[in-house]
């Protein structure tokens, strides 16, 4: 249920707002909108009678929340949420692009990447410093090193970092180096992981499960916005078919989708959804055209010799051609639809 404020209700009218709902045994949580405050009611076991907060002071209407996640909701909040990832901005009208080796490497390797991927339109950098491989005996990644690593291309080229918590064990520590932890694929129902990253001041993106419908998707956004971390950004990564002549396969309806649903931002990895370099430019072009916030994107200086997932990372001259492309189709997309 969400206690929708008057647009002129002052904080004390807030407060007591949130004093009566709490005085009912559930949690109030005050949500900003642009005009008015609307606060969310948690933690309700069944129905909650709308009559027992309408009368408060300064009330303009309660309404029901219809859907099973409520602060990840549009029905919690209208606008689209814009979060900050560093001073990078992602979500309503940016298109934001993330790149960079699937796996941390070596400092140079890193810093030349960045380098790279930066002069050819990437605002943030993105590198596996923990790795969940399918094998034991792939490459796991550099581990701490490889986030100090992430460190230093972050002081020499300005760019902020994105990188997998793999485990609940080594969040503190990538939530100290990175500016937006991510939660892979096969952590997507993780929920003491989710709760972890719900206590975490910074932005989370979570990726789309392999397995996973839309619903349990944004149930899994809930754990971590019910924590009490609103910076949750999503990413579709393609689902598992029966398909064979792609690594998985990318769901493009799931961006329509969660904008009707949720204001979270929402972008796409077309290169966990490829498996194959040849297929991610054009379905990172399909991305932007279906409306997502932006595309986070494998590149290599040398895919042929990388640790992982050397067969999807782009070579620096087609992620140029890439970033050039979907500008075009972004300004397309804006221009059509008003945005
Ligand atoms: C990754 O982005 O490095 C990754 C492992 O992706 P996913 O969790 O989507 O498989
Ligand atoms: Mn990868």
């Amino acid at each position: 249920m969400l206690v929708v404020m008057k647009k002129n209700a002052v904080s004390e009218e807030i407060e007591a707002a949130v004093c009566a709902i709490e005085q009912k045994g559930f949690t109030a949580r005050p949500i900003p909108g642009g005009e008015r405050v609307a606060i969310c009611v948690l933690h309700n076991q069944g129905a909650v009678d709308a009559s027992l907060f309408m009368q408060l002071p300064a009330v303009k209407e309660v309404i029901p929340v219809t859907r099973p996640f409520k602060l990840v909701s549009r029905e919690s909040h209208a606008g689209d949420s814009v979060i900050e990832v560093g001073e990078v901005l992602v979500g309503n009208g940016h298109l934001t692009v993330m790149a960079g080796p699937c796996a941390i490497e070596s400092e140079a390797g890193a810093l030349e990447i960045a380098r790279l991927v930066k002069d050819r339109g990437a605002r943030i950098f993105r590198g596996g410093a923990f790795k969940p491989r399918t094998s034991p005996y792939s490459f796991q990644g550099l581990g701490e090193e490889g986030l100090k690593i992430l460190a230093k291309v972050r002081s020499e080229t300005g760019m902020p970092v994105v990188t997998e918590a793999m485990d609940h064990e080594v969040f503190d520590l990538v939530e100290h180096y990175a500016d937006m932890v991510q939660i892979g694929a096969r952590n997507m129902q993780n929920f003491s992981l989710l709760r972890r990253a719900g206590k975490s001041r910074k932005p989370v993106l979570l990726k789309r499960g392999m397995a996973a419908t839309i619903e349990e998707w944004l149930m899994a956004a809930e754990y971590i916005m019910e924590g009490g971390n609103d910076k949750v950004i999503l990413c579709e990564r393609g689902v598992r078919t029966f398909a064979s002549h792609s690594r998985n396969t990318l769901d493009l309806s799931a961006v329509p989708v969660v904008k009707q649903e949720s204001h979270l931002p929402i972008i796409v990895d077309p290169s966990h959804a490829a498996g194959f370099r040849d297929q991610v430019v054009p379905l990172g072009r399909a991305a932007v055209a279906v409306g997502c916030h932006g595309l986070i994107v494998e590149v290599h200086n040398a895919p042929e010799k990388a640790l992982s997932d050397g067969a999807q990372s782009l070579y620096p001259d087609q992620f140029a051609d890439l970033c050039r492309q979907i500008e075009a189709i972004s300004n397309v997309y804006k221009a059509s639809t008003n945005q």
